[in-house]
This record gives C-alpha cells, sequence and structure tokens, in this order.
C-alpha cells in the first residue's frame, strides 16, 4: 500500500517503486546480429522486444479460446454491424472515427495468429480500402476534407497507425509501412495547426506505437520530433496524479470526468514507458508502478482491474469494471513489461487475463457486458442501478451493452495476450513474459528455434518447456517466476530439480544442443485468502480468483432492437440458486478450510461446466443479505462475524460450497462476509 504522500514522493523521487530486479536487467552482449530491429540512439531500445505477430501461436486451451472467439462476434461483427462492416474506413457511409480500427486492432492478430483465411481475406480487402481511401496529402479517408483548417481531434487517426503497424508487421507489406509513414507526415504539421485536444490529448502516447513502429525501421529524426510534439501536446498524467483528487470514487450519478475515465487510464499507465524511450527520464521509469498502487489502493479490485463505470468508481466490489479498460489495461502491461523488463508487469498481466477479461463475456463470447461486477448476483435491466456514469443496462450481456465501444475495441484482449507471451532480449535471448500453451517459431544467432510451451496452467501449476533449436547455439533463456510462487523449481532434462525465486526472471544461460531440450517447471500454488472491502474476504490461488458457482437462468431481451437476431441477442441472467453465502474460512489458514480439485478442462475453459479447477468450501447462507437497488446488496461490516461471535448475523447450518474461477463464472460472488 502506498499513501498519496508517499506515492507522490516516489514519483518524484524517480527510486524504489518502479526498480527492475536484478536478474531482469538485460545486460548486451558484443556478438552476432539482433533480430530485434537495429535502434539509433535517438530511441531507447525496450529491456525486450515483442517477437515478430505471428511467431507465437496458440495452443491447447488457449488455441480453443481463439477459436471460441473467433466462432463469435470477434470474427463475424463486420458481416452486421454496420459501424464495422459500413464504416466510412472501409468505403461505407456509417461511422467514420473508431469503432473499424477499434474491431481491427484485435481482429487482425485473432485472424492471423488462427491462420483463418477467410478473416485474413477480409480484413486484406478492408485494409486495401484504407490504403486506396488515403489521400496525397497523407490523410487517411473519414478525415474531414476542412480538418486541415478546422478544429479535429486526433484520436481516430492515432488508433488507425498503431493498427496499421500491425498489419505491417504480420504481412511486410510495404505498402502499409508508407501509408503510415505519410499519415505521421501528415500530423507532425497538422498539429501546428490543429493541436490535441478531447481523445486525442488524453491518448497521445498511443500515437507514440507506430512511430516507434516506424522508426525501428527507417530511423528519421523527424518521427521522435513528432513523438516529442504528441507528448507536450497531450495530457501529462505524473502531473494530473499529484495534482487531481483521483482517489475519491465518483458518486452514485455522478459527473463524468476526463481525468476520472477507467478506460483513459487503463491505457495511460504505458504513456510514462512509451515516453521513457524518448529520453530516459528517470520519473518515467518509476510512474507506472506507483500509479498502479494508487489504483489499487483507492479503487483495486481482486481480479487485478480498478473498478470505473465509468468514472474510478472505488473499492466496493457492486461498481463495475468496463470491458474497455480490462483489454486496454492489459496491453499497458506487456508495453510495461517490454519496456521495463519487470516481472511484475507479467504477473499482473496474467491476474487480469486470466479473471476479469474472460468473466465479463459469455462463455461462446457472442454477448459481453460493457461494466462486470466482482459481486454480480444477477445481471438485468436496472433503472435502479448505481453506476457512477453508466445506464441500466451496463451489466446486460450483449451486442452493445450502453454503448458501442466495447463492442469495437474487446477484440484485442486475447490475441495480444499470446503476441506477448513471449519476447526477445537484446543478448539474443528469449523471455517468458506470461504462461500459457503456445508454439513460438524464431531464431538466435541466425539459428532456428523452435520453442514448444506445453501446460494447462493457470489451472495446473507445471509448465513444460521444450527447446528445439537447428543448430548448437548458445543464448539466455529468461522465465518469469510469478511473485506467489513461492517453492518455485525447474529441472533441466533429467538433472534435479533447480529453485527458482518468486518475483523474479528465472536466468538459464547455456548451450542448447541441437534436439530438444526439456524444461520441467512447477510454480507451486496455493489458497489465499485476502480481506477486502468492508472486511469481506476474496480466495486466490495462484493466477487465479475464486468465486461462487451460482445457478444461472438466462433470459432473451431487446430481441427488438437492430442487428439482435441470434447468436448475437442480448441477455439478462438470473440466479437459480442461492448466492447470499458467508464463508467460514480464517484468512490466515485458508488452507484449512479449502480444497482443490483438477477438472477436464472443458472445450470453453472459460465457462460454469468447463471449469479445469473446482474449490470446496465451507459457508452459511445470510438471511439478512438479499438483494437491493437490482443488484446483491454491499457486503456489511456487521456481517463479518469471524471475531465476534455475538454479532453473527446467521444461525443457518454449515453447508458445503462451490467455488469455481472468477473467469468461469456469469453471475457470481466473489467477496464473501466471513462468518464462523
Ligand atoms: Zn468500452
Amino acid at each position: 500500500m502506498v499513501d498519496r504522500r508517499q506515492f507522490l514522493t516516489t514519483v518524484a523521487a524517480g527510486v524504489a517503486a518502479g526498480a527492475v530486479p536484478l536478474e531482469a536487467v538485460a545486460e548486451p552482449r558484443a556478438s552476432g546480429p539482433s533480430p530485434v530491429p537495429q535502434l539509433s540512439a535517438g530511441l531507447a531500445p525496450p529491456a525486450f522486444h515483442p517477437l515478430a505477430l505471428g511467431a507465437i501461436r496458440p495452443r491447447g486451451w488457449l488455441q480453443r479460446q481463439l477459436r471460441t472467439q473467433a466462432d463469435g462476434l470477434s470474427g463475424h461483427l463486420d458481416e452486421f454491424w454496420p459501424d464495422v462492416g459500413q464504416s466510412q474506413w472501409f468505403g461505407g457511409k456509417a461511422e467514420g472515427w473508431e469503432r473499424a480500427p477499434y474491431w481491427l486492432d484485435g481482429a487482425i492478430p485473432l485472424a492471423w495468429l488462427l491462420d483463418d483465411q477467410p478473416m485474413k481475406a477480409r480484413i486484406s480487402r478492408y485494409v486495401d480500402v484504407i490504403l486506396a481511401q488515403q489521400r496525397p496529402d497523407g490523410w487517411y479517408g473519414p478525415y474531414p476534407e476542412d480538418a486541415v483548417t478546422k478544429r479535429y481531434d486526433m484520436w481516430a487517426i492515432l488508433l488507425a497507425n498503431k493498427v496499421l503497424a500491425q498489419y505491417h508487421d504480420v504481412t511486410g507489406d510495404p505498402r502499409v509501412l508508407a501509408a503510415i509513414t505519410r499519415s505521421l507526415h501528415a500530423l507532425l504539421s497538422g498539429l501546428d495547426r490543429t493541436p490535441l485536444y478531447g481523445w486525442g490529448r488524453f491518448r497521445w502516447y498511443e500515437g507514440l506505437v507506430p512511430v516507434y513502429h516506424v522508426y525501428e525501421r527507417a530511423p528519421e529524426p523527424w518521427l521522435l520530433e513528432l513523438a516529442r510534439k504528441l507528448r507536450a501536446q497531450g495530457v501529462d498524467f505524473q502531473a494530473l496524479f499529484a495534482t487531481d483528487d483521483l482517489a475519491a470514487p465518483t458518486p452514485r450519478r455522478g459527473l463524468w470526468k476526463w481525468t476520472k475515465h477507467v478506460v483513459n487510464t487503463a491505457m495511460a499507465a504505458k504513456a510514462s514507458a512509451l515516453s521513457w524511450r524518448l529520453d530516459q527520464r528517470p520519473a518515467d521509469r518509476t510512474f507506472a508502478k506507483g500509479m498502479i498502487a494508487f489504483l489499487d489502493q483507492h479503487h483495486g479490485q481482486v481480479t487485478g482491474m480498478f473498478a470505473g463505470d465509468e468514472c474510478l468508481a472505488g473499492k466496493n466490489p457492486l461498481q463495475g469494471t468496463e470491458l474497455c479498460s480490462v483489454v486496454e489495461f492489459m496491453y499497458s502491461l506487456e508495453q510495461l513489461f517490454s519496456v521495463f523488463g519487470d516481472p511484475f508487469f507479467g504477473d499482473r498481466l496474467e491476474r487480469v487475463a486470466f479473471n476479469a477479461l474472460p468473466a465479463t463475456f459469455a462463455p461462446d463470447m457472442w454477448s459481453h457486458q460493457y461494466d462486470q461486477q466482482v459481486n454480480q448476483a444477477q445481471c438485468t435491466i436496472n433503472p435502479d442501478h448505481s453506476w457512477t456514469t453508466n445506464g441500466p443496462e451496463s451489466n446486460l450481456y450483449g451486442l452493445e451493452p450502453n454503448f458501442g465501444c466495447c463492442t469495437s475495441n474487446m477484440h484485442q484482449g486475447w490475441p495480444k495476450f499470446v503476441a506477448h507471451l513471449w519476447m526477445e532480449s537484446p543478448d539474443e535471448g528469449l523471455v517468458a513474459a506470461a504462461w500459457a500453451p503456445c508454439q513460438i517459431e524464431t531464431s538466435s544467432h541466425d539459428v532456428p528455434i523452435r520453442v514448444d510451451v506445453e501446460t494447462d496452467y493457470p489451472f495446473r501449476d507445471t509448465v513444460k518447456v521444450v527447446i528445439e533449436p537447428d543448430a548448437p547455439v548458445r543464448f539466455p533463456l529468461r522465465l518469469r517466476v510469478p511473485a506467489w510462487a513461492t517453492g518455485a523449481t525447474v529441472r533441466i532434462g533429467s538433472g534435479g530439480e533447480m529453485p527458482m525465486t518468486p518475483g523474479t526472471l528465472h536466468v538459464i544461460d547455456r548451450q542448447w544442443d541441437a534436439g530438444r531440450v526439456t524444461l520441467a517447471l512447477r510454480f507451486p500454488m496455493r489458497p489465499k485468502a485476502s480481506v477486502r472491502y468492508n472486511e469481506s474476504v476474496a480466495v486466490e490461488r495462484g493466477p487465479l480468483v475464486y468465486a461462487l458457482r451460482i445457478g444461472e437462468e438466462w433470459t432473451r431481451v431487446n430481441a427488438d432492437k437492430p442487428n439482435r437476431e441470434l447468436p448475437h441477442g442480448d441477455f439478462e441472467v438470473r440466479p437459480t440458486t442461492p448466492w447470499n453465502y458467508g464463508l467460514v474460512l480464517d484468512p490466515a489458514r485458508p488452507e484449512d478450510s479449502l480444497t482443490f480439485e483438477d477438472r477436464p478442462i472443458g472445450d470453453r475453459p472459460f465457462s460454469p461446466e468447463g471449469a479445469g479447477v473446482v474449490a470446496r468450501a465451507r459457508g452459511r447462507q445470510i438471511p439478512g443479505w438479499k438483494l437491493a437497488h437490482g443488484w446483491a446488496g454491499e457486503v456489511s461490516p456487521a456481517d463479518v462475524a469471524w471475531s465476534d461471535p455475538g454479532k453473527a448475523p446467521t444461525d443457518q447450518p454449515v453447508e458445503n460450497v462451490t467455488l469455481i474461477p472468477y473467469g468461469c463464472t456469469n453471475i457470481r460472488i466473489t467477496e464473501f462476509p466471513r462468518v464462523r
């Protein structure tokens, strides 16, 4: 925990909070050509560089998850949703702003990682239209003709170039690199005529991603001039966090504020890291960790996210977290791990990816929520809601509940997670940033290498990594050891088990012989109970959070609204089994009252039926804990009777209750009162 003054002192001092464990610092070696694009002195290289898009392929449960996504809304949205299919970006008459670029931002990596030919063909046609519509002065088609003289919010331009950089990365199409370069050049002078305001001012750093993409391939000084101009015109988040009151939750039906906007906040977590590459300011190195600690303290949820529905909403598990903020925070964490090489960001990335991300989709990924709640007893059209600034449909599972931003932006979560599982280091090494089944094709010192990561992590605690170079080659392998994994070990081939230190990157620097070398990793997962809002308790084990499994009844609603033909309809979800349990659990000794059972991982790993692990706990119903304002009532400290039997809120018998991973639930209780 950091208090406000401590946080600001930390930021000002530029020390401690962002310190990278020694083992994470890569010492560049002098030999051999680097597979990382050569960087000029003008831009500091990241600690670790993401592999080219497509070098990492999903396997096992992760491949099934991406296939489910492509068979759901992500792979079909352009076929029926006008704001994407008829977008002005694609030559149509509908929306010409952020929605089509948002969809491409996830659809491009999704289609290429799955090698989904029909989807790839459609996307390539769309990109061809974007290129064909680009004007000689560099502005893209939807950019209004008079925008060179009138005020225009540059956000969509920043976004589109970031998206096209991904397309260039995976296809190598030189026309795309040329188009991005022309657009950035137009932006360089355009920003003098119409400086950043609105969304562009709060999201300026997204523009640095395509600037760096071009600069790493053609290091021309004007690109860094553009990067500095974007930063100078954009919001200074370090100053914002030092001056604005971001700690207080936005009141119910409160005032919408740019500065407390949850998606802007999630995106801005990477601003300082991208800025650091420009001039290595010490404060840029330390800010992100301090910002995350501040958000945890005042708005943090057990999922690794912070509440914002859609302005920062405090720690109450009834407040919502917008889906856009989930996928954007994941991307920020991927960038933060890349730039600073700090395993902390990999831990947090897994926490969000395995909990907050899957929970907010229906298991078939045809519908999603705008806002998810950690304690979510039911999802209904609810005019009596207590969101800060969102509307009554925000926790429905649907096509575009509340607003269509998440409908267009949600697609990037899983595919970018896959693309950032492993990275390469400047010393020709490989780095495991996050753990999930995948296959990597890369090289070191020009020797082709294949890596197979065989695991059911996070549902199991073992990971098998098979390294297979074509010829003998020496390179360091860095393995992220989660901070919670006390007792972690690795065994190379038939050798003995070696301990690994939690919260570090474990380095194995050796000669890898041609053929297969197998590493067996173990990350022991122990139950943990954390005391949270109003003295409630939440159960965690490894990277997974656990929540009460509740029977569900799905009811179709809004069938008369446009574009709601099944399978992409809107649904309410109501409980068919009791949810008002307190847990009989001593937070100091959770292992005494919890047992975990492995189950087969379902075709849909993040569904109540497909849960790959379940927890047995003991609980008692609390008759006074009822629905309020259409939601579960607030957990009251008075319901927490662990330490004071005289205040026991229930005379109900102790029962066995089943918890499943949070990401597998659609409705749930996650923060429980504690009862004797
Ligand atoms: Zn959204």
